[in-house]
């Protein structure tokens, strides 16, 4: 029964499914380089990010929904070191990536339905070639890192989709 379409409660628009994955195309600080200067300044590619001489790459932060059998996403951007950051351009192609320890990394995305995420701390691990690494918040006492452990109810979730939704739909 829970895998039918949904119908968004904002305003009637149907999908083919549930929506669970939202995201951002890129990290929050990018908002704060001026229009003008985004050109000379920013180096964006779908899951990697060059700002002045600050790094960031993309990844999956996933809350597990307990009572259904899929989760809910939110791809994010973190801050990674230059090292770190070269490492991993160097192991792209490479299939042994998923041994490496995890990356610190600085939330950098404002996680919908979640107060205060910028900036708390996270480790990323490498994924399979042609996967985004998945970001665990190890921020203590922190919501995010509060539901990805315990996980949510699938009713938790459908209010997150639901408040997501209608912030997207009215803007
Ligand atoms: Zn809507």
């Amino acid at each position: 029964m829970k895998n039918m379409n949904y119908t968004c409660k904002c305003c009637g628009t149907t999908y083919d499914k549930i929506p669970l994955c939202f995201g951002n195309d890129y990290p929050d600080y990018y908002l704060s380089v001026p229009v003008e200067e985004r050109e000379a300044r920013v180096e964006l590619t779908e899951s990697l990010c060059v700002i002045d001489d600050h790094f960031f790459h993309r990844g999956r932060l996933i809350i597990p929904i307990i009572d259904f059998h899929e989760n809910l996403i939110f791809n994010v951007w973190t801050s990674i070191s230059r090292e770190n950051f070269e490492l991993r351009n160097d192991l792209w192609n490479d299939a042994t990536r998923i041994n490496q320890p995890p990356y610190f990394g600085w939330l950098q995305t404002l996680v919908a339905t979640y107060d205060e995420t910028l900036n708390i701390k996270t480790i990323a691990y490498e994924a399979e070639i042609g996967y985004i690494p998945t970001i665990e918040v190890i921020e203590e006492n922190h919501q995010l890192q509060y539901d990805q452990i315990n996980g949510i109810s699938f009713e938790t979730a459908m209010a997150k989709v639901e408040q997501i939704l209608a912030h997207r739909h009215t803007i």
